[in-house]
């Protein structure tokens, strides 16, 4: 059985045409699968009985089955786990924002990339995603939302896995996600984080696909940084900060720096020193995170007063900065803690 979630429309006009069929059919079976996002062959109407009993005897409609959620009080946060054919899980988080809905979608199950903050890394990767597996989190939620007339408006490709070790099926999801017989999102409501992949940055750049890029720096300097992200040892942050800055000549988007905030770790005046240094002069924000306490560490948020010194320190010499609203701590929503939940139970 093939599945064919997450073909582009010239895979399917392809596989279909080798079949014998006119090429008008790929774009109706697009449109049955991606715009009416129907999975059961039978339910496509206008494609003939024939093709029908074909598609169901060679090919497979392939998206993601819940195995469980979780609801923060407030509503406004659902975290998913779900998990396709063979059984592998992934996290899906859905947030209610002011702005419209966002969701974080995962590049890889686990991820190898042994951040010390990090709980997707405690179980290593267990495999990249193909474009279907991201286009099916995706799909999931989107289709729950359009029961009351919502979408997904927005997405950041910051779940559990290093987007760009997984490159081309994270490509490949992203202009699928673009594409008019698909969702037709526009690049830039597509934000991809990483935690600093230096050559793959500099791919990107030359997509002419302008994503938002998120680099998840944590730290102002290179001892610091290689203890807490290993692989600071095989792309230094001055390298990562070089891509970066590329990236936002090249597409005119401010690229954003994710830094963790934890207490007495890298919360210090002199560390906010560093990082204006680091940064000056770039088209660059930067997030602040508050650590979300993992449970295998044991490392604590900085006080809401060091917090402000260091948002405040970093805006008085013109970063711009955003401190990440709290969603979802009652869920368990930092990254990987679900699906560990689930690995240990079981
Ligand atoms: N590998 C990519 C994307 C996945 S991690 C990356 O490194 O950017 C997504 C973001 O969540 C990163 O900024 C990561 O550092 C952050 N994160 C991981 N664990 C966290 C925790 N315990 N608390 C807060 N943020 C965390």
């Amino acid at each position: 059985m093939v599945n064919i979630f997450g073909k582009t429309l010239e895979e399917l006009t392809e596989l279909l045409t080798e079949w014998g069929l006119p090429k008008f059919r790929g774009k109706q079976l697009a449109d049955w699968m991606y715009k009416k996002s129907v999975t059961d062959f039978n339910e496509m109407q206008n494609l003939p009985k024939s093709m029908r009993e074909k598609l169901a005897t060679e090919c497979v409609i392939d998206r993601a089955a819940r195995v469980d959620q979780l609801d923060s009080a407030d509503g406004r946060t659902s975290k998913f786990l779900l998990n396709f054919s063979d059984g592998v899980g992934v996290e899906t988080v859905l947030m209610r924002q002011p702005y419209g809905n966002s969701i974080c979608v995962s590049s890889q199950a686990g991820c190898n990339m042994g951040c010390a903050f990090c709980a997707s890394t405690l179980h290593g990767m267990v495999r990249d995603l193909t474009a279907g597996e991201m286009l099916a989190q995706t799909y999931y939620i989107n289709d729950m939302l359009s029961k009351s007339g919502e979408k997904v408006d927005t997405i950041v490709i910051m779940g559990s896995g290093e987007p760009l070790t997984n490159y081309d099926n994270v490509l490949k999801y992203i202009r699928l996600l673009h594409e008019d017989y698909c969702l037709g999102m526009s690049y830039r409501s597509v934000t991809l984080s990483t935690s600093g992949i230096v050559p793959n940055i500099y791919r990107l750049a030359q997509e002419e696909i302008p994503v938002n890029l998120s680099i998840s720096l944590h730290a102002p300097e290179n001892s610091l940084r290689s203890e807490l992200m290993p692989i600071n040892r095989k792309y230094p942050m001055a390298d990562v900060v070089k891509a970066g800055g590329y990236y936002g000549e090249k597409t005119h988007r401010r690229v954003t720096y994710e830094y963790i905030l934890i207490d007495g770790v890298n919360d210090n005046a002199k560390q906010a020193k560093e990082l204006v240094e680091l940064l000056k002069g770039q088209l660059a924000s930067v997030n602040l995170i508050p650590i979300n306490p993992v449970v295998e560490r044991n490392w604590n948020r900085p006080s809401p007063e060091r917090i402000e010194f260091f948002e405040k320190y970093l805006a008085k010499h013109h970063i711009t900065v955003t401190v990440r609203r709290e969603m979802g701590n009652d869920i368990q929503a930092a990254c990987g803690q679900l699906r560990n939940r689930h690995l240990d139970n079981g």
